[in-house]
């Protein structure tokens, strides 16, 4: 078993979204022949993912779950191997750096990418669930452009929450921010921009009882926090920004986190531990893309790669120093 066997590995990698893959992939082509512990289920939010249209490369779009097994079997045919578990724990404070999976058994690593994104928040109604990705998405960048024409709806009061709805401004003649307090948490120049915006209205104090629809999202019950009075907005889709959740738990206490729990990074995707490095989502709050993920995932491999090299020469025996007589 990959790892398992007690060997101590150059690398490991955890996580098997598009960042996780794309260090793979890099690591393998490297010759460190990477372990990745690709979590249960693998492939991240993309699996997750329709119709992705902005990778580039696929001019006709390609499903998330297509990209992601297709960026697995790259990385598989230059020697990454994979262990479809999840790490339960971590030691990052001795090397080797040492990974406890579910039922793999122990894996040891000299290196360690963190590849184990962020999940986004959900409002958590069961119509919400039965509609995700029929007409409720957690992403603007990625689906607004499937609703042009569409009057849509934005719940969230925070900075993402506005810069959706301004995205989705150039695709809908109408965008109705939902939020549950009378006031909004995003900073004040975004408030001001969607405030401002004519195809933006406001709705606060208010929340998300039901997504009304059977195939595809028709409207929206909502109640007035207030008052409790209920009424019905008509909608074509629904984009949830409530935030989103760095996958860290099992790296408290390993790693600088922020106050959010995003794992802190310096010089590229080197983390707080020396030898430990962070690619995609769990440190990047700001463009949470795949394409983005992916790059960050061959930056952090070539930072291992590197960082690897260094140690290993300086460990390597000098030759005696020729004495030059004068
Ligand atoms: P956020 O600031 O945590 O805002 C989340 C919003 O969702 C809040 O308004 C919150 O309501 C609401 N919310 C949370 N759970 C909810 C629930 N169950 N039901 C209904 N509403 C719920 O998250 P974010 O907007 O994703 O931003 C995260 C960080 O990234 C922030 O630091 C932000 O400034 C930054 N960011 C910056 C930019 C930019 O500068 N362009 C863009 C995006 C994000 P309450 O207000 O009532 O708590």
């Amino acid at each position: 078993m990959a790892g398992a066997d007690g060997a101590v590995r150059r690398l490991a990698i955890i996580g098997s979204g598009p960042a996780g893959l794309t260090a793979a992939l890099y690591a393998a082509r490297a010759e460190l022949r990477p372990v990745v512990v690709a979590g249960v289920p693998a492939g991240g939010q993309l699996l997750i993912t329709t119709d992705v249209e902005n990778y580039p490369g696929f001019p006709d779009g390609i499903q998330g779950p297509e990209l992601v097994d297709r960026m697995r079997r790259q990385a598989e045919r230059f020697g990454a191997e994979f262990v479809d578990d999840n790490v339960t724990s971590v030691d990052f404070g001795r090397s080797p750096f040492s990974l406890a999976t579910g039922t793999h058994g122990p894996i040891r690593a000299e290196a360690v990418i963190v590849a184990t994104g962020a999940n986004a928040r959900w409002l958590g109604l069961p119509s919400e669930e039965r509609l995700k990705g029929h007409g409720v998405s957690a992403c603007a960048t990625c689906d607004g452009f499937f609703f042009k024409g569409r009057e849509l709806a934005v719940v969230g009061g925070g900075d993402s929450a506005m810069e959706e709805a301004l995205f989705l401004t150039n695709f809908s003649p109408r965008v109705t921010i939902v939020h549950r307090r009378d006031r909004l948490r995003a900073s004040p120049i975004m408030q001001a921009r969607a405030r401002e915006h004519p195809k933006i209205g406001l709705a606060l104090g208010t929340t998300v009882k039901e997504v009304l629809g059977t195939d595809s999202v028709d409207g929206l019950r909502l109640v007035d926090v207030a008052t409790g009075a209920e009424r019905t907005l008509k909608v074509g889709g629904l984009f949830v920004a409530i935030g989103h959740d760095p996958a860290t738990d099992v790296f408290r206490g390993q790693l600088a986190l922020d106050p959010e729990g995003y794992v802190r990074v310096e010089r590229g995707s080197r983390t707080s531990v020396d030898g430990v490095f962070a690619a995609g989502d769990v440190h990047d709050r700001r463009y949470r893309q795949a394409v983005s993920a992916a790059g960050s995932g061959c930056m952090a491999a070539i930072d291992a790669e590197r960082w690897l090299a260094e140690r290993e020469s300086a460990a390597a025996p000098r030759p005696p120093a020729s004495r030059v007589s004068g």
